[in-house]
């Protein structure tokens, strides 16, 4: 193989048109044809990072296994492909000038006016290629943030110029758009098309494939007319209908040839077909369920289903595992009170309390906890979740009507989650948590050890607080039993409690590492205890 080739996706019209499915769509057609291929984003925002966001303004925020903390499409990415990101996946223009600045103040520029173009210019090309560079990639797509005209967009933009006069015949663009139907007029419009197009040229990029978002088929005809208005050819404008669900974008992008039309583009061996012979599977699965259960996603960022995505992809996953549709009620915290709890969640075949932050909607997660283990419905508390676990088994079952967490009450009697000691003289907020892939030791007996089915796993952090080890031992004599432990720190990682037919809470994040070849093994659990749980209701 000689060298990488890279494709840029960009997006023009609007927002939201799903680049990010678009990119991972197109690296599974590829990987399926035996390339290896990696897929990365650049956002044009100035936040070093995604981690200091409100989800309200972001979504999510994945975090890999080396602890980046990212933008939720590299959940897709992973999810799709099944292969590792890492902290060169995700770059925001806070990354690219915090590096030219830092090399300002070393005196690396030998005394030049440091400018955008060349030095910003000149750093996001070198992100760019830095994957592609590993030489572990045949093909590295770069997904763009943000929509084509926009200003923070345009020293990308540039950077993507720069490239294709550099390297021609090893790189092309894919150009995002809406082909928006007006009722009105009965027809589909392709002038937003042709003026997103038309400012990318202005930047003297030429778009290699057009794909075109739709709620209705374009036709031959319309597909004629944006390849010779936007310069392209026509059989490189390719429609993207509306799907059912992303996981199927991969098999629409396949019967327009995405994927044939990239490879030609880039001169690579282009024979055959994708096989996707098991996400094939995985679809049918999804489509054709034969059982049904309600699973309350207990959180505070309901109205935002963003914030929670790669809970509700694992989900996704667990039940075409489980060949059962999982119907997800979003369920906001703040709403649940001791008198209403029966009403609000006794429809329910799980319970899960999601991650968060702060004190906004807690007391709420400890109803729902609380109605989950005295009803037995199965329960899987994550981070905050877990935490929430801890603390109402302290109040309700271990006597300590004051137990809380000292993120919630630093002045707590009873602080039977705490900050970590690694946590106590950090002040900066960004990329300070513990973060990233860690070690857990699994007890021998255990639900997770038989979940697992294996001694020793690895699982993703994101969090300041941490289980008070001085209270173990009344847990363990009341029947809340620590299952996972860091071999490192003896920090408890998962709790059970084996009275219950499936209630387990963990520190970790098992949703980041749910893919479609690998539905997560907890989530799958889960939704199978859920399953077990609605047949008994009948
Ligand atoms: N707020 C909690 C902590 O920092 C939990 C974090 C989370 O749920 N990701 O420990």
């Amino acid at each position: 193989m000689s060298a990488t080739k890279y494709i840029f996706v960009t997006g023009g019209v609007t927002s939201s048109l799903g680049k990010g499915i678009i990119s991972a769509s197109l690296a599974t057609l590829l990987q399926s044809r035996g390339y290896s291929v990696t897929i990365q984003k650049f956002d044009p925002y100035i936040n070093i990072d995604p981690g200091t966001l409100n989800p309200y303004e972001h979504g999510e925020c994945y975090v890999t296994n080396d602890g980046a903390e990212t933008d939720l499409d590299l959940g897709h990415y992973e999810r799709f492909l099944n292969r590792p990101t890492s902290q060169d996946n995700n770059v925001t223009t806070g990354r690219i000038y915090q590096s030219v600045i830092d090399k300002e103040r070393r005196g690396d520029y030998l005394g030049k006016t440091v400018q955008v173009i060349p030095h910003i210019t000149d750093e996001i090309k070198r992100r760019m290629k830095l994957l592609g560079q590993s030489g572990e990639f045949e093909v590295v797509i770069t997904e763009l943030g943000g929509t084509v005209g926009d200003i923070e967009a345009l020293p990308y933009v540039e950077a993507v110029r720069q490239f294709k006069w550099e390297m021609p015949d090893d790189c092309m663009v894919v150009h995002l758009t809406l082909v928006p139907f007006l009722a009105a007029a009965g027809e589909l419009k392709t002038k937003p098309t042709q003026h997103s197009v038309k400012m990318l040229q202005e930047s003297g990029v030429q778009p290699d494939v057009l794909v075109c978002r739709s709620e209705h088929p374009i036709g031959e005809d319309i597909k004629r007319k944006l390849a010779l208005f936007c310069n392209v050819k026509k059989e490189a404008v390719v429609e993207s209908l509306d799907a059912e669900t992303i996981y199927a974008v991969p098999m629409l992008m396949r019967n327009e040839k995405l994927d044939e039309i990239v490879l030609k583009r880039l001169k690579l061996p282009h024979e055959g077909k994708a096989d996707l012979t098991r996400w094939k599977d995985f679809l049918y699965k999804l489509r054709f369920p034969s059982s049904e259960v309600k699973i309350g996603l207990i959180g505070k960022y309901v109205e935002l289903k963003d914030a929670y995505k790669s809970i509700a992809e694992a989900f996704i996953h667990a039940g075409a595992a489980n060949e059962c549709k999982v119907n997800v009620e979003w369920i906001h915290s703040e709403n649940l009170n001791v008198e209403d709890i029966a009403k609000d969640l006794s429809h329910l075949d799980g319970i899960l309390v999601a991650p968060g932050f702060g004190e906004r909607g807690f007391e709420g997660k400890l109803h729902a906890v609380c109605y989950a283990r005295e009803n037995k419905i199965p329960f899987l508390g994550i981070c905050l979740g877990m935490q929430c676990a801890v603390i109402e088994f302290a109040r309700n079952v271990l006597n300590k009507p004051e137990a809380n967490s000292s993120e919630i009450n630093p002045k707590t009697p009873d602080p039977v989650i705490h900050l970590m000691e690694s946590q106590k003289d950090i002040i900066d907020m960004g990329g300070t948590m513990r973060l990233g892939a860690y070690d857990c030791k699994l007890t021998e007996g255990s639900l997770a050890h038989s979940i697992y089915r294996r001694p020793m796993i690895s699982e993703r952090h994101r969090h300041r607080f941490e289980y008070n080890n001085a209270y173990l031992e009344d847990y363990k004599a009341a029947g809340m039993i620590p299952t996972g432990f860091n071999p490192e720190t003896n920090l408890v990682e998962i709790v059970e409690i084996p009275e219950h037919p499936w209630f387990v809470g963990v520190q970790f994040h098992p949703e980041y590492k749910s893919t479609v070849a690998n539905p997560h093994p907890l989530f799958v659990s889960f939704v199978g205890a859920a399953v077990e749980y609605a047949k008994l209701k009948i």
